[in-house]
């Protein structure tokens, strides 16, 4: 895939996008280094969504997830707090529609599918990028362990990023969007409620999502308004058992069936105002150091897998690489901004707190029929990677 003698790609941050933009770019001819600051990668976090624009694209990468295709999330829907129907999501349908199912996966898993695409030796953690001296046609990486020269920086240090600034400015930051998010997964078994899909529930200020897992396991979120850094007092595990233990069966019975130590609570941020570019010479951004987004539309990782899959083609090793990321600009920061303002307008939506508000709100998506949803998930869903722009351009001039 890569020889000695092909040009170098420094990777800031082994997240998601991290690993999958290296994949990506070895399978683009390049040489490439992850630099991640975590001691190690450790198979963190809960259950993760992947709509099929994200599974074409991991397809496209060649990266294999352990699941099995009836595996795939069927079904599914949005209900109110006592357990109405509110709108259905038929994702059963999705091969057809999109070429490709939702699945819904433990993040350890697609971790471990996305370390298992990289050849031996390309990420290397224990190791914070300090700062970045960026030139025409290179950069110089400084990290803890010394430096690195690259004909590339792919900057996917979160939505935190440090080195965001060196492309877009000071301006982006994160943004805190006022509600709070617990996560946790229920192992196999723990819940003997039968599931209708991937569900998610809204009732005023608060939401309560049900998503099963390929492996059997049970992935749950739910969400409140609260004050930024807030945490409870008694405990985040008693917290949600306070705030969800009138909802709709099965909510109660999967957070009882929950280990309290198993609970995560993140506040959620976005970037805000979007980047002017993701591009600034050599150096470029990906995933959420480029476009952090609200998690309402399930989109924030899968945005980061195509952002991989499109370097993958605009930047080949051989073709015009500042044309490649000047396609790269154009075609995924429109994409990326629209959709985290649609996650937006859905997180502002599902947080309704006053009675008349979200009362009016669940009457509207209730007479929605359902086709209507479906097709604004199209323009989202139906992704296909770009073709690729300058084959055989100016050279990587690396
Ligand atoms: C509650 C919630 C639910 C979500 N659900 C979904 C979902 O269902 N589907 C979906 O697609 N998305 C979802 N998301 C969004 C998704 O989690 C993120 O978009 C995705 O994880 C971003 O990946 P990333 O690699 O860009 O960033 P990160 O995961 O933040 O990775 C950045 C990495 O960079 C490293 N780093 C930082 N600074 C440095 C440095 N100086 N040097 C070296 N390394 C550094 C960090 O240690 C980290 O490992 C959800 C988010 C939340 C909060």
């Amino acid at each position: 895939m890569t020889s000695d003698r092909a040009p170098r790609a420094v990777v800031v941050g082994g997240g998601i996008g991290g690993l999958a933009a290296a994949r990506g770019l070895q399978l683009a001819g390049w040489s490439v280094l992850v630099l991640e600051r975590a001691a190690a990668l450790e198979p963190l976090g809960a259950g993760i969504s992947l709509w099929p624009n994200a599974v074409r694209a991991l397809q496209d990468l060649g990266v294999h997830l352990p699941v099995r295709t009836d595996d795939t999330a069927t079904g599914g829907g949005m209900r109110t707090r006592h357990g109405r129907w509110m709108a259905r999501t038929h994702a059963e349908r999705f091969p057809d529609r999109y070429g490709a199912p939702l699945l819904a996966v433990h993040r350890a898993d697609l971790q471990e599918a996305l370390l298992g695409a990289l050849a031996p030796g390309t990420v290397v953690t224990g190791t914070p990028v300090l700062g970045i001296d960026g030139g025409p046609d290179s950069a110089r990486v400084r990290h803890g362990a010394g430096e690195e020269r690259a004909e590339l920086v792919v900057i996917a240090d979160g939505v935190r990023s440090a080195a965001r600034a060196l492309v877009a400015g000071p301006g982006p930051r994160p943004r805190y969007a006022g509600y709070t998010a617990w996560r946790a997964v229920v192992p196999a078994g723990a819940v003997r409620a039968r599931l209708d899909g991937a569900t998610e529930s809204w009732g005023r200020g608060e939401r309560f999502g049900i998503v099963p897992l390929a492996d059997g396991r049970v992935y749950w979120f739910a969400t409140a308004n609260a004050p930024e850094g807030e945490h409870a007092v008694g405990g985040e595990h008693a917290e949600v058992r306070r705030r969800f233990s009138d909802w709709h069966a099965p909510i109660p019975e999967v957070v009882r069936a929950t280990c309290a130590g198993d609970v995560l609570r993140h506040d959620v941020y976005e970037l805000r105002p979007h980047p002017r570019s993701y591009v600034g010479g050599r150096l470029v951004l990906l995933g959420d150091a480029a476009h952090a987004m609200s998690p309402d539309l399930g989109q924030g990782a899968c945005q980061a897998i195509e952002d991989a899959a499109a370097l993958r083609v605009l930047v080949p090793v051989g073709g015009d690489v500042d044309a490649g990321l000047a396609a790269y600009d154009r075609l995924r920061r429109p994409r990326a901004r629209g959709i985290a303002r649609r996650s937006a307008q859905v997180g502002r939506l599902g947080q309704l707190e006053g009675r008349v508000t979200s009362g009016a709100r669940d009457l509207a998506v209730r007479w929605l029929p359902d086709v209507v949803g479906e097709r604004q998930l199209d323009g989202v869903l139906r992704w296909r990677p770009p073709p690729a722009v300058v084959p055989g351009g100016a050279g990587s001039r690396g």
